[in-house]
């Protein structure tokens, strides 16, 4: 089948979280028990039994105002996976769909969860306690493979979730970064099947930044003496954005 791409315009998320919501019914995923922290994001991390979560970022601009950001994380469905190179010893565990989807099989009961996680740029893949088995989201290939499109994007009545084939989905952003204008851009780059309409600099968002940080480390994960100063860098990105991580809103809204 044709190559196909979710593009998530977070200018245009309300963190309603309907697409957790629908997510977690469509693949039988579990409700899991989390807890206050201070924040309007829940919960607050991936899990084997969470594939999708809106990231609620949020900016003090005065003293009583509050500037709110979201931003939904899930895979990003990488066109040149890293993920594939930690399944090597186990062929068929981690596979990249003719639809442009990159799929985590039963097969990665038999991996080293650590190997796996340290292959991916984003920090995604999650290993499920119950079944051993290492998860992440599919882009509903179940769905898409029958003509429907993920079960987030149904659900999503604001037109922040966009799905189609990959050329109608590039020729989409690219209108819509120059509607948005300004410091409009994509992330995290065109070579992915998962891809944001970020409406402000990459700045605005820290878990870009940290993800960025993220990426050359990872990558050069096996037996590279750089990752020690990498690891630095990394640690530093993510703390810097743990520390920013607090709920946050959008702006305008559209059907799809
Ligand atoms: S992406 Fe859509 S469904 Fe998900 S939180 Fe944003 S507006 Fe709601
Ligand atoms: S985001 Fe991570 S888990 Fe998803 S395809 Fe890319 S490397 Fe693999
Ligand atoms: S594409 Fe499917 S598996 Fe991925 S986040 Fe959306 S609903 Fe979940």
């Amino acid at each position: 089948m044709e190559q196909m791409t979710i593009c998530i315009d977070i200018s245009r998320c309300t963190a309603c979280r309907a697409c957790q919501v629908a997510c977690k019914n469509w693949n039988q995923l579990k409700a899991e028990q989390t807890e206050n922290r201070g924040s309007h994001e829940n919960p607050p991390d991936l899990s084997g039994q969470t594939w999708n979560r809106i990231v609620f970022m949020e900016t003090r601009i005065s003293n009583d105002g509050i500037d709110w950001a979201f931003f939904s994380e899930r895979c990003r469905h990488c066109d040149d996976p890293p993920c594939i190179e930690a399944s090597e010893s186990v062929p068929g565990a981690i596979i990249r769909h003719d639809s442009g989807a990159v799929l985590f099989t039963e097969k990665t009961q038999q991996l080293e969860y650590d190997d796996v996680l340290s292959y991916c740029p984003y920090d995604i893949p999650r290993k499920d306690k119950a079944t051993g088995r290492i998860n992440k989201c599919t882009m509903c290939v179940d769905r898409v493979t029958h003509g429907l499109k993920p079960a987030c994007v149904t659900a999503c009545s604001t037109g922040a979730l966009n799905f189609g084939p990959r050329p109608e989905m590039l020729r989409f952003i690219e209108a819509r970064i120059k509607a948005l204008g300004g410091d409009a851009n994509i992330y995290p780059g065109e070579d992915h099947n998962t891809i944001w309409i970020l409406p402000e600099n990459r700045k605005r968002y820290p878990l870009a930044q940290a993800m960025e940080v993220r990426r050359p480390y990872r990558r050069a994960a096996r037996g590279k003496s750089g990752a020690v100063l990498a690891g630095v860098l990394l640690t530093a990105g993510l703390v810097k954005f743990r520390e920013r991580v607090q709920p946050n809103p959008s702006e305008e809204k559209a059907g799809q």
